[in-house]
């Protein structure tokens, strides 16, 4: 098997701002594994939030090829078992290559990757759309090209929380979520903006305190109405039942937890806690969302916009037309390169 990577560029519509910071270009790598005539795609959207770089991905990459290399890809099992034991964290690397493993193992059998899980493309949920942080008047021109998408998550964790989604009830009365991305820093002030949420109609609040708060975000949920949902908070399997005891809901995503496959684990890990589950994204290419909308029948909610909010999408994959998720027809993710 032959492991290859590149970096691409990819730019956002809009300047990409959340509690913690903004951007309106990122650089990613994104691999290939070749074996017996097949290519599987991987795509490596990795976080600065969780000690990720460019450069240990690459890093991670190296390390990886060794592997990837003398094994073979028909037995997945041990071999990302190798490739999890080769470092901590590093999860966006990993799932690159874990997405690239199923989507050859699904070209190899010659159906899209859902069929190998038994999952229904019918029941994947709306996705939401996402909006970040912006003046007033950006704010109106992005929910103008919103338009065609029926569910809005909105990123807050500012002083203008309250103007925000002032401005965003005045124009709709679409269903809202709201993802504060940890900025509120106490949880009186969560209190307060989750009341104010919930007279405005919000379905529910994702990460509303910093990580690790969960007595916090126990305390928080005993004195609010609308339902917590941690993203975060969220990192191993072994996380899971700790959240239980403070939130509703839990937003898994392929990026942050490692893998196809870990997700999977994860969403019915979750599921046994009676815990509702978001599949999520980081702003991605329509590959690592087209891989994620593989699994999205078994959610709750989809947040699987990323690729949305590009400028130059590299890929073409799964279609969000009027906010449901259509998956390609063609066997593994089933992604193309994008017409140039
Ligand atoms: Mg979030």
């Amino acid at each position: 098997m032959k492991l290859h990577w590149e970096t691409k560029i990819l730019e956002t519509r809009w300047a990409w701002r959340i509690a913690r910071g903004a951007f309106s270009e990122i650089r990613y790598h994104y691999i290939t594994l070749e074996h017996e005539g097949i290519t599987g795609y991987g795509e490596a959207a990795h976080n600065g939030r969780y000690g990720e770089t460019l450069e240990t991905i690459g890093e991670f990459l190296a390390k990886a090829k060794r592997v990837l290399e003398a094994g073979n890809p028909c037995c997945y099992e041990p071999l990302i078992g190798k490739i999890h034991e080769l470092a901590k964290g590093q999860h966006a690397a990993k799932a690159a290559i874990d997405m690239a493993l199923h989507d050859w193992a699904a070209q190899r059998l010659g159906c899209p990757l859902h069929e190998l899980w038994g999952l229904d493309p019918a029941r994947i949920p709306l996705t939401s759309y996402s909006l970040g942080i912006d003046e007033e008047a950006v704010l109106v021109q992005k929910l103008a090209e919103a338009e065609p998408y029926p569910i809005l998550k909105i990123k807050l964790g500012t002083p203008e929380d309250e103007a925000i989604v002032r401005t965003v009830r005045r124009h709709t009365d679409k269903v809202l979520r709201v993802d504060a991305n940890e900025g509120w820093t106490d949880r009186e002030l969560a209190r307060d903006r989750v009341a104010m949420l919930e007279e405005m109609n919000v379905e529910f609040v994702e990460q509303p305190l910093p990580a690790d708060q969960l007595d916090d975000v126990a305390w928080l949920r005993s004195e609010s109405a609308l339902p917590l949902v941690a993203d975060e908070d969220v990192t191993a399997p072994a996380s899971l039942k700790a959240l239980a005891a403070a939130y509703d809901g839990v937003n898994l995503k392929v990026m942050k937890v490692g893998g196809l496959q870990r997700t999977l684990q994860m969403i019915h890990t979750a599921r046994s806690l009676g815990l509702k589950v978001m599949l999520g994204c980081m702003i991605e290419s329509s590959l690592g969302i087209t891989a994620a909308a593989h699994l999205a029948p078994l959610v709750d909610w989809a947040d699987l916009d990323g690729h949305l909010l590009l400028k130059d999408d590299p890929f073409q994959g799964v279609l969000a037309t009027g906010g449901q998720l259509s998956l390609p027809g063609r066997p593994g993710i089933g992604v193309q390169a994008a017409a140039a």
